[in-house]
């Protein structure tokens, strides 16, 4: 019998990527002998991080950048050496709402907080209540929007925070599970009661954590980072530190199981080849995961997968000549409500943010384009979607100068959108797939959050469960 353990991960994005990554590492570390192989059905490898190195521009299509609040992303950075490439925000950001028209800074402190036009006398008033607002009882999921009006007000939820999260999430605050989405929130409600205590609470934890290890002061890490010469720096870090195969262009088209053979997985792929697994991964969306799935699993599976909703979003990057424009927008981003009429879901400061980005004289903007609301917009033509875009900076920004170099990026699909009780609906399929497909596993941005750390901290987790089953259940291990 062929002793090595075949392990086949479907996807090669950061989720699949970090899965085969980790699966070595552990594997080596416990004395398994197992063979990792990484299917991708595109050219090349980084699913939704698409960095474009062109002219000594870095033109980002999909993430631009991660926190480091949630530490996966920032570690996974270190143990790959790219520390030195790594580039953080140097100030906190400026962050604009559209108001009437024009970009209205978000205030980020007590002074700009009375000053701001986003919210009324009243609407201000709601949001010093936060503290005094009854917490809710109940332990299971409800919508972000329900969450935050019962804390913030609706003025604070319509008018900053629907399109702060519409912007980045591309879906409706009212819809989406506040435990996927800002589950820390919830979390501190039910902790401290309010969320402005529950912040405090965790301020007087780190300052007592601090005081006991008695060390000093800690080097503060920067709120976002992202690499010198992109995000796809780390796409391309993982695959030079894969040892498995990597296979590029091989799309699977179909997956048997069969418990009756020695390697009961068995793939078709769109090069016409079949690979035999022990193990499958799967880190694709949540549809492609449903259209493999399909006839394997009780159909409820699949229908729960099928029906997560993805909404399309197009990013357009346009650079400028700094001598072009006269007063270089200063801000991170500006988010576009609804009640405005734009065409626009969000501009993104992408010089501001990082400017290593574009050569000194120039000056990079991101619109994001699409959404819940106009979808319809995400699938124009480059021209035209160029040409809107620019129509709508106008305004503004007052930028009339022509684009000196522009990207498109489309994402048709782009993010899944969690609805209410989402959580517990993936723990359900999780354990359906356990009982019905032993040894099968999914990962990635449609299960348990979609940004990049939550996408490495989920193949992480995986990682370590499959390794708890594998010693457990298998006779593979390796005295090395
Ligand atoms: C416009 C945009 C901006 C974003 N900005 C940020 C940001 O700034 N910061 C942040 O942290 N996150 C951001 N995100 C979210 C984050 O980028 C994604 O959630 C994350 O990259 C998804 O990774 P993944 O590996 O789970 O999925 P994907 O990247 O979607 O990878 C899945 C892979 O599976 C492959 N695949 C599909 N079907 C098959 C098949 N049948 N056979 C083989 N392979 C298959 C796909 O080609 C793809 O490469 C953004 C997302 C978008 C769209």
């Amino acid at each position: 019998m062929d002793a090595k353990l075949d392990i086949v991960i479907v996807g090669g994005g950061i989720s699949g990527l970090s899965a085969a990554y980790y699966l070595e590492k552990a594997a080596r570390s416990q004395g398994l002998w197992l063979q990792t192989t990484l299917l991708e059905k595109e050219a090349v490898l980084g699913g939704k991080i698409a960095t474009q190195r062109r002219d000594g521009f870095i033109f980002e299509g999909g993430p631009e950048s991660f926190v480091t609040r949630k530490p996966e992303a920032w570690q996974l950075c270190h143990e790959l050496g790219l520390a030195d490439q790594l580039v953080g925000t140097t100030r906190p950001g400026k962050n604009y709402v559209l108001h009437n028209g024009r970009p209205a800074i978000v205030p980020s402190g007590p002074g700009s907080f009375f000053a701001t036009p986003l919210l009324s006398a009243g609407g201000k008033l709601r949001l010093l209540k936060e503290p005094f607002v009854k917490p809710r009882t109940e332990a299971s999921d409800e919508s972000l929007g329900s969450f935050l009006r019962r804390r913030l007000g609706d003025e604070m939820v319509d008018s900053v925070v629907k399109p702060a999260i519409g912007s980045v999430y591309l879906g409706n605050v009212d819809e989406m599970s506040v435990q996927v989405s800002f589950g820390r929130f919830a979390e501190m409600e039910r902790q401290h009661g309010s969320v402005v205590k529950g912040m405090f609470g965790l301020m007087k934890e780190k300052r007592a954590e601090r005081k006991a290890s008695g060390g000093p002061r800690p080097v503060k890490t920067p709120a976002f980072a992202t690499l010198q010469t992109g995000l796809m720096a780390l796409i391309e870090a993982l695959a030079e530190a894969i040892e498995g195969e990597i296979l590029l262009d091989t799309a699977v088209a179909h997956l048997h199981h069969d418990l009756t053979t020695p390697k009961p997985y068995a793939l078709s792929l769109s090069n016409g080849r079949t690979l035999l697994a022990d193990l499958v991964v799967l880190a694709t969306p949540t549809f492609v995961m449903a259209d493999l799935l399909s006839g394997l699993v009780e159909t409820a599976v699949t229908d729960q997968l099928h029906n997560i909703p993805y909404n399309p979003v197009t990013t357009v990057n346009l650079a400028f000549n700094r001598s072009d424009i006269a007063d270089p927008f200063d801000g991170f981003g500006v988010v576009v409500p609804e009640a405005e009429s734009s065409q626009l879901l969000a501009i993104e400061g992408m010089s501001a943010k990082f400017p290593h980005r574009a050569p000194a004289n120039q000056f990079v903007l991101r619109a994001f384009v699409g959404g819940q609301n106009q979808p319809e917009l995400a699938s124009l033509s480059e021209t035209e979607l160029i040409g809107l875009v620019r129509v709508e900076l106008e305004p503004i920004l007052g930028i009339t100068a022509r684009p000196t170099r522009t990207h498109v990026q489309r994402w048709l699909p782009a993010n899944p959108q969690p609805p209410v009780g989402y959580l517990a609906m993936i723990t359900q399929i999780e354990r359906a797939l356990a009982r019905q497909l032993p040894q099968l596993y999914l990962t990635g941005a449609g299960l348990r959050g979609q940004g990049i750390p939550d996408c490495i901290r989920q193949s992480r987790e995986l990682v370590s469960q499959i390794m708890a089953n594998l010693t457990e259940n298998n006779p593979l291990q390796r005295d090395f």
